[in-house]
């Protein structure tokens, strides 16, 4: 039935800050448990970003506090000891959303652009409580203090306070504090966890954690950094039409041929050349000159054509097999352990790398299924395993080939960095299933996998003899007893030789006995054997 009554619809405009506020779940703070967590994670990968990525060796302090027991409200406090901010910005990146120094090509920890700021519309909607800001830059003689808030309707800061001191001992760095609704007792578990991971990926880091109920102390295992990302342009394959159009606007009276080897990454004169030959399209003609249907074109061309430079990876900071190493023998303490940093790759024009680990026995609980770490761009990926692609070619693998049989004390660790990490939401907790990406977990598990399987064997044939040495070892005496018998000669020199003998035919060195006993799986076999 038509009706010739009007409908009345209200149209409105909604800022990010507000339309973040509302939708607080996508960035995983759905519950006080998980709101503590996130805080913390947000607060650590900011101070890692800000130390690391610039060559400083990173000491970060945390500190929980219960501020209002009874109303479950915390406050948590992150202090490093990083570039600082400069003290116009501290009120942007604190108080708008998608406000970042990140935005960049180059390997970070943050993305978005939001981490921050999420945390603090968290902690306005529950506890209605301003964010904390003391921070000085390097070299500065002023140490900056801000209260904010977020104006979410017009996503703007809200400065409440602001202080400046001398300082006096060139302190740098930045300390953050916020009280939100959390829940300590429940996140606590996952928090040690969390750093404890960082902890391994990042053993050059120096963590402190100070709670109610709780002390943590990551003392720094090395001095070794990895080299810092540089800075990087795109790769050609990886534009769409409006980074186009952004660029040509940068200078449209360049050439095609001068705009490819300006603005892209590893496009010299002779692949640009080749390019535009392919795409039939001329050199010289000035960019800002090309029609809509022009920049379309060029675009798909670009995206489709094979003949580019893989992309580099300068922009990259993998951790490298020798710190891989170290932080998993601190954390884990294993019996084994085996890693590798792939070469670049690389999907749709981001490059990444993939670097995996295999430890093995020791401290590492047997369990079911192989135990999994996950790292994108160093920072460990706690929840939402279920999606994520690490998991998905773990479960793959047939480990038998490797000679594992569950359950095993298996854990596999496995490290994605790229420029672009294809996160599956804006909580950062899983990688998508991109094919290049799950094609080099693959290849990278199945080099240390062949690394554990060869150190299985090895240990396979060391038991072996030592069953072996055990069963003769058993009957030595007996012999010896009975051929002093025979014999008449001294029992005692009869079995000294028998053992002598007993050691060049199983091949292995002179053990005193108490060695022997060390090894626990070959006296439960020692044992079997004598039943
Ligand atoms: P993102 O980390 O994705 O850029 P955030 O909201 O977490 O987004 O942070 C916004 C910006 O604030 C960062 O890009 C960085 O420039 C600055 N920043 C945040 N925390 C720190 C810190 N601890 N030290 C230095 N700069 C920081
Ligand atoms: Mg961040």
């Amino acid at each position: 039935m038509k009706s010739s009554k009007s409908i009345e619809i209200k149209y409105e405009e909604l800022s990010p800050a507000e339309w973040f506020r509302r939708n607080k779940e996508l960035a995983g703070l759905t519950n006080p448990t998980r709101a503590m967590y996130q805080t913390i994670r947000e607060f650590v990968e900011n101070s890692l970003d800000a130390t690391e990525s610039y060559g400083i060796l990173p000491s970060i302090k945390i500190k929980i506090d219960y501020y209002d027991k009874s109303r479950g409200w915390v406050s948590v406090y992150v202090e490093d000891n990083g570039i600082g901010i400069p003290d116009s910005e501290i009120p942007n990146v604190f108080g708008r959303v998608f406000y970042s120094s990140k935005y960049r090509i180059r390997q970070h920890r943050g993305v978005f652009g939001l981490g921050a700021k999420m945390i603090i519309l968290y902690a306005q909607s529950t506890t209605n409580k301003p964010i904390y800001v003391r921070s000085a830059p390097i070299g500065s003689d002023k140490i900056y203090e801000y209260v904010l808030m977020i104006n979410t309707l017009k996503n703007e800061p809200i400065i409440l306070e602001r202080r400046e001191y001398e300082n006096k001992y060139k302190w740098h760095g930045t300390a953050v504090k916020v009280i939100i609704e959390g829940d300590w007792s429940r996140a606590k578990k996952r928090v040690e966890e969390y750093l404890k991971r960082t902890y391994m990926i990042a053993p050059y880091a120096e963590i402190i954690l100070k709670a109610p109920d709780l002390f943590l102390c990551f003392p720094r295992v090395t001095t070794k950094l990895p080299p810092p990302p540089k800075e990087g342009l795109p790769h050609p394959k990886s534009v769409d039409v409006e980074l186009i159009k952004h660029l040509i606007a940068k200078n449209p009276n360049l050439t095609l041929k001068e705009f490819l080897t300006e603005y892209f990454d590893g496009v010299g004169k002779q692949t640009a050349e080749a390019f535009l030959k392919w795409a039939k399209l001329d050199p010289n003609r000035r960019v800002g000159d090309l029609t809509e249907d022009e920049i379309t074109e060029l675009t798909t061309k670009m995206r489709e054509f094979n003949g580019w430079r893989r992309p580099k990876a300068d922009w990259l900071s993998p951790v490298g097999e020798e710190l891989l190493i170290e932080g998993i023998k601190k954390v884990l303490e294993p019996e084994f352990v085996a890693a590798v940093t792939r070469k670049p790759s690389s999907y749709m024009g981001h490059p990444f790398i993939v670097e995996a680990a295999i430890a093995w026995g020791g401290k590492i609980p047997p369990s079911e299924r192989p135990i999994v770490y996950r790292f994108a761009n160093k920072v460990p990926l706690l929840y939402d395993e279920g999606s994520d692609v690490i998991r998905k070619v773990v479960e793959e693998i047939d480990w038998s080939v490797y000679k594992v049989k569950f359950p095993a004390p298996l854990a596999v660790i496995v490290h994605v960095c790229s420029t672009k990490i294809p996160y599956v939401s804006a909580g950062k907790e899983a990688i998508a299933d991109v094919v290049e990406i799950e094609e080099e977990i693959m290849l990278a598990i199945r080099e240390v996998a062949r690394k554990l399987r060869q150190y299985i064997t090895k240990k396979e044939k060391e038991e072996e003899i030592y069953i072996k040495y055990a069963t003769f070892s058993m009957y030595a005496g007996e012999v010896a007893n009975a051929l002093a018998y025979v014999t008449g000669k001294p029992a005692e020199e009869i079995r000294r030789k028998l053992q002598e003998l007993i050691i060049k035919k199983v091949g292995m060195p002179p053990i005193p006995e108490k060695t022997a006993e060390v090894k626990e799986s070959s006296k439960e076999v020692a044992v079997e054997v004598k039943k």
